[in-house]
Parts: C-alpha cells; sequence; structure tokens
C-alpha cells in the first residue's frame, strides 16, 4: 500500500506502523464542549470519522498511553479505509523489490 502523505509503500501492517511514527497528526484530539473526540480524516477524500473518548479521563498521564493507544486504533480505521474506499492505494510497487545485497562482511 501507499502512504497517502508520502512515498512510502508497504504492506497493510506496514502502513500503519509507518502511519502511527511518521503521520500521527493523522489522528487528532479535539475538545467538543466537555467531551474529548478523537479525529480521523482522511487525506485522499476528507471524509472523517470521530468518535468520543469515554469521558472521566482526568489523569494527563493515563490520557498521554491511552492516546497512543487511540492512534493505533484511528490508524487501523485508516487503513481499513484506504484498503476498502481508496483500492489505488494498494498498487503493488511491481518488481521493485528491495535488492538483497549479499555482502560478506569478514
Ligand atoms: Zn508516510
Ligand atoms: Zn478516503
Amino acid at each position: 500500500m501507499n502512504c497517502p502523505w508520502c512515498a512510502f509503500q508497504g504492506t497493510p501492517r506496514g502502513l500503519h506502523a509507518h502511519l502511527a511514527e511518521a503521520h500521527p497528526e493523522g489522528v487528532r484530539f479535539e475538545t467538543r464542549g466537555n467531551r474529548r473526540v478523537y479525529v480521523v480524516e482522511c487525506p485522499i477524500c476528507h471524509s472523517g470519522y470521530d468518535q468520543a473518548i469515554k469521558p472521566g479521563l482526568d489523569d494527563p498521564e493515563f490520557l498521554v498511553e491511552f492516546e497512543r493507544e487511540i492512534r493505533l486504533v484511528g490508524f487501523d480505521m485508516m487503513v481499513n479505509h484506504l484498503l476498502g474506499e481508496h483500492p489505488e492505494q494498494q498498487q503493488e510497487a511491481g518488481s521493485s523489490e528491495p535488492a538483497e545485497t549479499t555482502q560478506t562482511n569478514d
């Protein structure tokens, strides 16, 4: 699959990890009234999902950890969305497999 933001290519699982690492802003956290939500917006068609985060999360440390997990869930949704809605993102890189250099280093 192709990353919608950059030239990265990989498996859905690889893309998922890449998104979380390289494009964490792809999942946004917003406050609406007294509710926290996270927003996943497709960079291609700009359709968005927003999901409420369970209320009562007052512990900032917990929230940091929680946001990391939510981000993984959010990117999971995004990868599924790309798979379902943007099959052109799944173009295989053809026969350009990484050349394996068989060097014998001593
Ligand atoms: Zn990328
Ligand atoms: Zn889309």
